[in-house]
């Protein structure tokens, strides 16, 4: 099998396997993942970059799904009440969570956005919000922070740079 083939069957599979995950988190909820959902999630999930809401539209209407923006802005509001997806502030655009196979922790993620290439990645960023939530207290102010972004390089990209 040509190596581009099985690229693009590895990519396929992990698709299916975040879709089977995220299926498993909307049942635990009681929440319904449909159809329009589910679709929506797949496009999302198809790219380690974030995708905006217009993009995700776009590329559904490719596929012969055409849709009113409000309808993928609801399915997009279902995604991220249940956690599979989140919000990219500073790009207005959304990505698949990379946790969503790790077990279910509360502890909040930092979002790691990288300049050069768009991959997005998140880590365990509870001592960050740790420390905002002290620094803002001590001055009478309750925060309510729930994500925190860092733009900057990855690995991949870092390693391109110095070849
Ligand atoms: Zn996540
Ligand atoms: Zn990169």
């Amino acid at each position: 099998m040509p190596a581009a083939a099985s690229e693009e069957q590895r990519a396929k599979d992990r698709v299916k396997s975040s879709v089977d995950r995220a299926s498993v988190i909307f049942a635990e909820r009681n929440i319904r993942f449909t159809d329009l959902r589910r679709k929506v999630f797949e496009e999302i999930a198809s790219t380690t970059a974030s995708v905006g809401a217009y993009e995700v539209l776009d590329r559904l209407a490719k596929k012969g799904t055409r849709l009113a923006p409000i309808s993928v802005y609801r399915a997009l509001d279902a995604l991220l009440d249940a956690g599979v997806v989140h919000r990219l502030e500073s790009k207005n655009a959304y990505f698949a969570c990379r946790r969503l196979h790790q077990p279910r922790t509360g502890r909040r993620p930092m979002f790691l956005s990288c300049e050069q290439c768009g991959t997005v990645t998140e880590t365990d960023g509870e001592d960050i919000f740790a420390s905002i939530d002290v620094a803002a207290r001590s001055t009478h102010f309750e925060p309510r922070v729930r994500f925190v972004e860092v733009t900057g390089t990855c690995q991949e990209c870092a390693n391109r740079r110095k070849d």
